[in-house]
């Protein structure tokens, strides 16, 4: 028994790495999946494609988290093509790593427009969309989150706002059957880890000596996650953050 039939879900940020895994998890489980994306829609039309071979439905929408008015098309779009909304996964997230007194302006607006405003703007959404029966809410958070790391400050900033914001909506949308949850991934390879250079030799060695499990992530071990938390199994579980980091804090 497929645990997602009939299920809805956009996943954010789902062109590449955690996203996508996510996105192929979710349809696997028989869920029709929105695999959104910012700027790479061959990608995202890979992905599309993967699910689609496989006798899954999917569909691609670009879409920015960062801009209202994207937003709003994304979860229009998505109501014309399936209907309703079961299960919002907040994956687009942006990082990089360097000196606390090299953060400019533009960087803190970049991270904080993607990570933290682009969560709240469609979880908005999200709750409109949602039908009687509820929604579950994944946001990715970060070990990062809750350990701040030398060099990541400013990353780790807007993953705790991330962790923030799941613990208290869980809260205030609890009477209206909308569960939010919160991944926190350890060290994982992707497609945005690789190209921002965390997985040189040195850093690998660093990565095995804080994971007792003694090997890197890769996406679908946060995918495994991230579909038992859109499905009816975790129906008990909200305002939890989850690491999924092989036992890395
Ligand atoms: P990648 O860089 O590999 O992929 C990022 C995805 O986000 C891409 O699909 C990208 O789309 C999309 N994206 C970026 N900006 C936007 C935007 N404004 N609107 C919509 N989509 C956007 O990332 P990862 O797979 O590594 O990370 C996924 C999530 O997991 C992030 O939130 C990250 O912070 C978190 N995480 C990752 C860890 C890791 O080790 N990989 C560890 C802990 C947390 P496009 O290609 O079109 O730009």
């Amino acid at each position: 028994m497929k645990t997602l039939t009939d299920k809805v879900a956009i996943v954010t940020g789902a062109s590449k790495g955690i996203g996508a895994a996510i996105a192929k998890s979710f349809a696997r489980e028989g869920a029709a999946v929105v695999v959104n994306y910012a700027t790479s829609s061959s990608d995202a039309d890979s992905v599309v494609a993967e699910i689609t071979d496989a006798g899954g439905r999917a569909i691609a929408i670009q879409a920015s988290v960062s801009e209202p008015c994207a937003v709003k098309r994304l979860f229009q779009e998505t109501k014309e093509a399936f209907g309703k909304l079961d299960v919002l996964v907040n994956n687009a997230g942006v990082f990089k790593f360097e000196p606390f007194e090299a953060i400019t302006v533009a960087e803190f607006q970049r991270e904080f427009s993607t990570n933290v405003l682009g969560t709240i703007l469609t979880i908005q959404e999200a709750i409109e969309q949602f039908g009687f029966e509820g929604g579950s809410v994944i946001n990715l958070s970060s070990l990062a989150g809750s350990h701040s790391l030398p060099q990541g400050v400013l990353y780790s900033a807007t993953k705790a706002a991330v962790e923030s914001i799941t613990q208290g909506l869980s809260a205030e949308l609890g009477d209206r059957r909308i569960r939010v949850n919160a991944i926190a991934p350890g060290y994982t390879r992707s497609e945005g880890t690789v190209a921002e250079g965390l997985f040189g030799e040195e850093s690998v060695k660093l990565y095995l000596s804080l994971t007792p499990l003694a090997r890197i992530g890769e996406p679908v071990d946060i995918a495994r996650v991230a579909t038992f938390l859109a499905s009816d199994a975790s129906a008990w579980i909200t305002g939890e953050t989850i690491r999924v980091a092989g036992g890395a804090r």
